[in-house]
């Protein structure tokens, strides 16, 4: 079979070639007997002609020089395709693969911590006509039974139902405007603090407050005291509440 010269082959015969290497290395392999690429020992499709070569040597020194600065640069850019092309593969693969493995991670999170994906309760709202006192036991059996969670976000959870509420008059704006501002600093956003706040101003109101201490005024001055030094003293602290 005589030689087939370089010129011959195409870019795709060459590149299917050269995509069936094993070893891309030996791209460059000479035949001992022909002296031409082993890659070459092809037909002119690309397909590879297997066994010993048969080729008879017809080409001289400079004919042989020729075909391999003709081989070498046509291969030059097919094995640049192929470089660039593995690298973007990679890349791929790469993301690929770290996205396997946050999936995984995930699903694995899932399996191993079921308790801390499960919702927490929602936060009790404060409805219509309930006491501040109804809603602070509410809040404590919902911390209660929330104890996991960070009191930050029990601090938040609360507020903002605190700010959506459209039963209690007044409420919305008073966390709004009020309460927000007072409790400025992660220090502060305690749910205690925000529980004094809502004492201020829903807890009993100045009249009932009023009402109380004209009677305890009332059972005062009925009271009988043993000295003159214990109904002043008395007398003292109920001024002291006033
Ligand atoms: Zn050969």
């Amino acid at each position: 079979m005589a030689t087939i010269g370089v010129e011959s082959f195409g870019d795709d015969a060459l590149r299917k070639l050269y995509l069936d290497l094993v070893r891309k290395d030996d791209w460059d392999d000479d035949c001992e007997l022909c002296r031409m690429p082993t890659l070459l020992h092809s037909d002119t499709t690309g397909k590879r002609i297997h066994g010993a070569c048969t080729r008879r040597t017809e080409l001289t020194e400079a004919d042989i020089l020729n075909e391999w600065s003709l081989f070498r640069k046509k291969m030059k850019p097919i094995r640049n395709w192929y470089t660039d092309d593995m690298e973007k593969k990679q890349t791929k693969s790469d993301i690929l693969e770290g996205l396997q493995s946050m999936t995984d991670a995930i699903i694995k999170g899932t399996k191993e911590r079921p308790n801390k994906l499960v919702k927490p309760a929602k936060v009790p709202s404060w409805c219509k006509g309930m006491k501040l006192q109804a809603y602070k036991k509410s809040i404590e059996v919902w911390m209660e039974n929330n104890k996991d969670m960070p009191e930050a976000a029990k601090y938040q959870d609360i507020i903002e139902s605190l700010k959506m509420n459209k039963d209690i008059e007044g409420l919305a704006k008073y966390i709004g405007e009020h309460v927000v501002g007072k409790l400025d600093t992660i220090e502060k956003q305690t749910v205690k603090e925000l529980i004094e706040l809502l004492d201020r101003k829903y807890g009993r109101t100045r009249l009932e407050e009023l009402e109380e201490l004209m009677e305890d005024w009332i059972k005062f001055n009925f009271n009988e005291h043993e000295s003159e030094e214990e109904y002043l003293l008395a007398q003292e602290k109920l001024i002291a509440r006033q």
